[in-house]
């Protein structure tokens, strides 16, 4: 959280020590707009594992400013549909910065359909209306993680229950859906086997530019 309140460099180099930053661990790049990338996650849980990143360094995305709303929302709108064609309906999913490896702001977008979270449950602490409810909760409470798929989109405290019952009851189920190893694998395994998933990838996404812009 600390890392937030600092101003994020004008410099244009951004964090010497962030891998986000420096672009070291961003090999794949499908998109970029004015403040943001769109890259392959280099150690994908499935095939369709990708990454929206602001390019300027934000602790997570309750530290990403409204001004970038618009942009944010129209590349999630592209990837909506890209999803619902190639895979099925897009999961995005943020840890915040709670259990998060790199300290750099980054959604995740997975292919797991629809979640059937049930709202009774009360596993989430709050339903996220708007960006804002998420910045609130970041400059109020600190940390959080978020899931959104077509329906809803939450907000969870930072617990260790809460947040093993969604790995459990979505990832999982996310991952046997997609027929993707539901064993669980090291980064470095996922990064070791994540090459010909992340090409399958990069060809629908040419696939889906080239309709896109005819
Ligand atoms: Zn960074
Ligand atoms: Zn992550």
């Amino acid at each position: 959280m600390q890392n937030g309140n600092q101003a994020p460099s004008e410099s244009g180099a951004g964090r010497a020590d962030c891998t986000f930053c420096q672009r070291t661990e961003i090999s794949d790049i499908l998109k970029e707009t004015r403040h943001f990338l769109l890259a392959a996650d280099h150690a994908p849980l499935v095939e369709g594992h990708l990454l929206v990143i602001p390019k300027r360094h934000y602790a997570c995305y309750g530290d990403v400013p409204a001004s970038l709303d618009e942009e944010l929302f129209a590349l999630k709108d592209e990837l909506r549909r890209f999803y619902t064609q190639f895979y099925a309906p897009v999961v995005f999913w943020e840890h915040g910065v709670f259990r998060q490896t790199v300290f750099h702001a980054h959604l995740h977008c997975f292919p797991w359909g629809n979640l059937e979270y049930d709202l009774e449950s009360n596993i989430h602490t709050a339903v996220v209306a708007q960006q804002e409810d998420i910045r609130t909760w970041y400059h109020a409470q600190g940390h959080y993680f978020y899931l959104e798929d077509e329906k809803f989109a939450l907000l969870f405290a930072p617990e260790m229950d809460r947040y093993m019952h969604v790995i459990q009851h979505v990832f999982q189920k996310g991952l046997a859906s997609r027929g993707g190893p539901v064993r669980p694998r090291s980064p470095q395994q996922r990064y070791a086997e994540g090459r010909p998933l992340i090409e399958a990838t990069l060809a629908k996404w040419r696939t889906f530019e080239r309709q896109e812009v005819t």
